[in-house]
């Protein structure tokens, strides 16, 4: 395992953040060393980081950085995922008879949300 890996591993251990001067004694390294690991896994965006203070001392608290989960709910029609994603038919949504069952299933709660939202 590259000091990278070890480090994001060590990053990804303390949920709440590691401070800057504390990870690179837990890595045993330098902190010149750990500047340099802490640049590539930013690049990379790996890791997140914000200004703060250890001790009085001013350091970085690093995070690992969490990527949005993908959100399928708008493709969904109560059950029925939408008949769009992946299709590779001629396209003509007027008269795709797999779409207007989609539009027809949609639940009445979801098809009010869009119309108060068109109005706004
Ligand atoms: S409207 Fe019908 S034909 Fe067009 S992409 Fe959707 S499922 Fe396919």
């Amino acid at each position: 395992m590259g000091i990278e890996e070890t480090a994001l591993e060590v990053i990804s251990k303390h949920e709440d953040g590691v401070f800057q001067n504390q990870l690179w004694k837990e890595l045993d390294i330098d902190s010149r060393k750990c500047s340099r690991v802490i640049a590539k896994l930013l690049k990379d965006g790996l890791i997140t980081r914000e200004s703060a203070v250890d001790n009085g001392a001013r350091t970085f608290l690093l995070k690992t950085a969490h990527k949005e989960e993908p959100c399928f709910q708008l493709l969904l029609s109560g059950e029925m995922f939408s008949p769009c994603a992946g299709c590779r038919d001629a396209c003509q949504p007027e008269s795709c008879e797999r779409l207007t069952a989609w539009v027809i299933n949609l639940p009445q709660e979801d098809v009010d949300k869009q119309e108060a939202s068109a109005t706004e």
